[in-house]
């Protein structure tokens, strides 16, 4: 469970809310039962449950289970697509590892809001399931060019370009032989980046074009794919 507050050993933890609800109605956790808590700073606990109300319970922390992870150090940068979909992006891109999140506005973009309570709801319970003890930074909704011109230097952009593989493109895996270190991956809306974004990713100097696969895939597989290809070659 993730407590938005630095934890240590020792310390009482009053829970309100809907995390009391579903430890107390969903769980049925009685007293003394564990209950494993993270905060994002310091890592994982074990807690105990020393007192139990209707709608609160006390959590007592007894000892460190694992400090935060490091986390590998990979970027998904995606334009919005539609709410339930990019959701479920969110979750994957949290499950397979990601560092960061940035959500990036394009031309074509048919969703320009983004909702970053609900992105980060969505995180914490993925990084709940999944266990992990760090949670991913999510970025603002930024412009495709305002993020092109700030890009920090030494990190690779792997341009997701579906047009790549008919003038046989580089696979993104071939490319990541060749190009280790710091990296993010930049996937476009469903209508895919209009010719001037292409040609403005294209000349930025860390852009390095990749293809997927010979097939036209939708924004959140094509961003799960890649996340996973990255994991698998580079991350741990
Ligand atoms: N332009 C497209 C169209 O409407 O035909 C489709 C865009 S695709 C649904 C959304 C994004 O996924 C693309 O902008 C690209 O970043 C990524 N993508 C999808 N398939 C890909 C592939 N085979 N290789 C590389 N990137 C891909």
């Amino acid at each position: 469970l993730f407590v938005d507050q630095p934890l240590a050993i020792g310390a009482s933890l009053r829970i309100e809310g809907n995390q009391a609800h579903y430890l107390v109605n969903v769980m049925r956790l009685a007293e003394g039962a564990p209950v494993k808590l993270f905060d994002d700073i310091s890592g994982e606990y074990l807690a105990r449950v020393t007192a139990r109300g209707k709608r609160d319970i006390t959590l007592t922390l007894e000892s460190l289970l694992r400090t935060r992870e490091a986390v590998p150090d990979f970027w998904l940068c995606a334009a919005p697509i539609k709410k339930a979909r990019f959701d479920f992006l969110a979750e994957k891109a949290c499950e397979l590892g990601v560092a960061r999140f940035v959500p990036v506005l394009t031309d074509r973009a048919v969703v320009d809001k983004v909702k970053d309570d609900r992105l980060r709801g969505t995180m914490i319970e993925a990084a709940e399931q999944c266990e992990r003890t760090a949670l991913p930074v999510i970025a603002p909704l930024t412009r495709l060019d305002a993020l092109l011109k700030s890009w920090p230097e030494g990190r690779h952009l792997f341009f997701a370009d579906e047009r790549l593989h008919e003038d046989r493109g580089v696979s993104f895996s071939q490319a990541l032989t060749r190009h280790s270190g710091p990296a993010a991956v930049l996937i476009g809306p469903e209508g895919g980046f209009t010719d001037a974004e292409n040609a403005a990713i294209r000349s930025h100097p860390a852009a390095v074009p990749v293809s997927l696969g010979p097939r036209i895939l939708r924004a959140e597989t094509a961003a799960i794919a890649a996340t996973a290809v990255w994991m698998a070659s580079l991350g741990d």
